[in-house]
């Protein structure tokens, strides 16, 4: 089947330039520059995890923890929402952080065309898998006890969109390093083993309404859903895609690159998985 045209490289493409034109818009302030709109708009104000570690300090007192602001929870309740109907679409076609990673992996797949994404031991990878939602307990204890954004010292993601400001602590250098080498040999390293959002994201992969469904009866076993699932998941084993790690990329479906139509598919909640 004829794979279809995909908006999702557009869809990434633009927020990441949207969010690099936010930051860089904000630092030209500090030169008399003023870009209408965006000197206007933080990087802290549309992030969504913004919301999720203000929850907390939100709820005791009414307050938002330091530097965040009413949009960081209205867009954490949106894909919260989007994330209850269709699972993580923000890690899959938004965030800008997993695009550089992808970005970065479409290069390690041409350097490392054997060892790409293959060189972890499934035993240790499946461990440390779990090691995201560690990232987010903590992340969320200290912001609740402290009320600061304690976390932007540690995120690669702040600082590669801030890295010209001199605001970007080196933790935080050395850990988008570190990211971004290892994107190289492992797709998407950061989401799959340490992101505190994604995290909360995948929770709703196991419950959500619109899932992602294969047809066993019309598969035929080439597991080419398999090869091209970034976050590794074994596609071809399971009729109803519940894992916690899947970043709604929809890779794997029959538009994308299943050669079979109407075998991996969106489907609702319920119903029969497969015809007979
Ligand atoms: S390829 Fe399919 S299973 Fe893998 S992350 Fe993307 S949507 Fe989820
Ligand atoms: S790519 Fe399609 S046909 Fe091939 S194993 Fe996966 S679901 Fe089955």
């Amino acid at each position: 089947m004829k794979k279809q045209f995909s908006v999702r490289p557009i869809v990434q493409a633009f927020f990441f330039i949207f969010t690099f034109a936010v930051t860089f818009s904000k630092w030209l302030i500090s030169s008399n520059i003023v870009v209408p709109v965006l000197s206007k708009i933080s990087l802290h104000a549309i992030c969504p995890f913004g919301g999720v570690v203000s929850i907390y300090t939100f709820l005791t007192t009414g307050a938002y923890v330091q530097k965040i602001h009413d949009s960081s929870m209205i867009l954490m309740l949106i894909f919260l929402f989007v994330a209850l109907l269709f699972g993580s679409i923000f890690c899959g076609y938004i965030c800008p952080l997993g695009t550089l990673e992808e970005w970065l992996g479409k290069l390690g797949k041409r350097l490392f065309p054997k060892q790409f994404n293959k060189m972890i031991p499934k035993k240790i990878d499946t461990v440390l898998r779990y090691g995201r939602y560690l990232v987010l307990i903590i992340v969320v204890y200290f912001t609740a006890v402290t009320t600061k954004l304690l976390f932007q010292d540690w995120d690669p993601f702040y600082a590669f969109f801030n890295f010209f400001t001199g605001e970007v602590a080196i933790t935080a250098f050395i850990i988008l390093g570190l990211t971004m080498v290892l994107s190289l040999i492992i797709e998407r390293p950061w989401c799959k083993y340490l992101c505190p959002y994604g995290a909360v994201l995948g929770i709703f992969n196991t419950f959500r309404i619109f899932q992602l469904k294969r047809n066993s009866a019309t598969c035929i076993d080439c597991k080419k859903c398999d090869k091209v699932c970034p976050m590794n998941i074994e596609v071809s084993q399971k009729e109803v895609i519940r894992n916690h790690q899947c970043i709604s990329c929809h890779q794997c479906t029959s538009e994308q690159n299943c050669p079979v139509s109407d075998t991996v598919e969106i489907k609702l909640i319920g119903g029969k998985n497969h015809e007979a």
